[in-house]
């Protein structure tokens, strides 16, 4: 494996080239370039078998320029405050570039959530908060789940934060049960924006969706919302990699089969038992990486394309469901190649656009309906991309910009400029 760039240093990378190509005061990067505020936490949990473990966790508020701090809990067991301060800057940028009103942060707890009962999940989700309290609040900052977490996750917390302030506070973690004060987009919203996304990507260079050839890495909660809306759009999504191997299917996999067998199964360890005819399996992990497609959706976690397999990539567009999917290396390689990169902070933006919308669902106790949503929550989706598209014909003939990563940042930072001189910071 070669060594390359962390997470961090690549995102300041693009932060101070956008900055520089942007026109903006070089300000702008320094204070972009660090988090306003990082809470480190320690959270003793009685296990069921009687012995105590002090599980590690963060809280980064990386920006408030534009409003209340936004972004998800992550629980996994190679979590480190590096990558949540990138994760973080990733939040304040991809809210700003969204027209949100909110800054960015990102949290998480060195835990693997797989191997805890559900008693010992409750636990450690009741003591984050309890540790994070502090700083938290439906008007400060407003946390989410991501990889590791989801709405039942939520409710906890809401539930042991809504203890500690004596009052019902829905508003202060989004993504919750649509049965209980969340919104019935949210839990499908992300990978619906990432279908979107490459559908008006397509629309533009490939003549349209309607049976491109389309893989996807990951198969959680992105990248299976991503796979079953891009297949009801018309697409064939022919390759899928998780943990326990890939499927592949030339003539296309039948997503809400490979859907029912992971639900059935209690994890994407099911996928291994879908059997339609013409379907191979391997037991690698990345080969829908690299499988012979229109689109390619990595769906999964940050750095899975990297130095060592970008040459191996042929889809032709890249649109990033994950977060920090492909590394600054990879993204040099693929750029030469011609490959299309659609970059996560306009790509994933689907989960906090509906976090947004649920939030303010949350704050009036009035909910508009699923219907509402969606319509808003595309509109946002197709005008991001029209402003990327016409933005990137603009910079890279005006101002040398390469990427519609660089684009996407220069039109994040430019918000965010823009407020930072109105409240006196610069
Ligand atoms: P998830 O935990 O539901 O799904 C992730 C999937 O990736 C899992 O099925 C896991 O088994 C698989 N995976 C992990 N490591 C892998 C590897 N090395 N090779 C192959 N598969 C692997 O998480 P999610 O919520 O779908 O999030 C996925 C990505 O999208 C993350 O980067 C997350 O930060 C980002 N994201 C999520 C949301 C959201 O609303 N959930 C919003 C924006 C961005």
């Amino acid at each position: 494996m070669g060594e390359e760039k962390s997470y961090l240093a690549w995102m300041l990378d693009v932060l101070k080239r956008s900055v520089e190509l942007g026109g903006f005061p070089e300000e702008v990067y320094h204070i972009l370039s660090k988090p306003e505020r990082v809470l480190a936490v320690s959270i003793p949990v009685r296990m069921d078998n009687g012995k105590l473990v002090v599980f590690e966790g963060y809280r980064v508020q990386h920006s408030s320029a534009l409003g209340p701090y936004k972004g998800g809990v992550r629980f996994h067991p190679e979590v480190d405050l590096e990558t949540d301060i990138a994760l973080a800057l990733g939040m304040t940028l991809k809210n700003s570039l969204s027209g949100l009103p909110y800054g960015g942060g990102k949290g998480a707890v060195k835990v693997d959530p797989t191997k805890l009962s559900p008693g010992e999940l409750e636990r450690v989700s009741r003591g984050y908060v309890r540790a994070i309290a502090p700083l938290i609040d439906d008007e400060l900052d407003i946390p989410a789940p991501d990889v590791g977490t989801n709405p039942q996750i939520m409710i906890w917390m809401i539930d042991e934060y809504s203890k500690i302030r004596g009052r019902n506070v829905p508003g202060v973690f989004t993504g919750k049960p649509p049965e209980l004060w969340g919104d019935p987009v949210r839990p499908y919203s992300t990978g619906y924006g990432v279908a979107v996304v490459a559908r008006e990507i397509a629309n533009r260079f490939l003549g349209g969706l309607e049976g491109l050839r389309v893989a996807i890495h990951g198969f959680g909660n992105v990248g299976s919302n991503a796979a079953r809306f891009l297949s009801k759009f018309g697409a064939k999504i022919v390759a899928v990699s998780d943990l326990p191997g890939t499927l592949y299917n030339p003539n296309g996999l039948d997503v809400e089969k490979m859907i029912q067998l992971v639900q059935r199964a209690g994890g994407v360890k099911g996928l291994m038992e879908y059997s339609e005819p013409g379907t191979s399996k391997t037991a690698s992990t990345e080969d829908a990486l690299y499988a012979d497609v229109d689109i390619l959706v990595p769906a999964s976690i940050e750095n899975v394309i990297n130095i060592n397999n970008a040459h191996k990539v042929k889809a032709k567009i890249i649109v990033e469901g994950a977060n920090g999917p492909t590394t600054a290396d990879a993204e040099k390689i693929l750029y030469e190649k011609g490959t299309i990169i659609i970059p996560d902070i306009l790509a994933n933006a689907g989960g906090v656009i509906v976090s947004y919308l649920e939030w303010v669902e949350n704050l009036q106790w009035f909910w508009w309906g699923e219907e509402e949503t969606l319509k808003r929550l595309e509109n946002i989706m197709i005008n991001n991309v029209k402003r990327l598209l016409a933005s990137y014909d603009k910079y890279s003939s005006s101002r040398g910009v390469k990427t519609y990563r660089e684009t996407a940042f220069i039109l994040a930072v430019e918000r965010l400029y823009r407020a930072m001189k109105l409240r006196g910071w610069i």
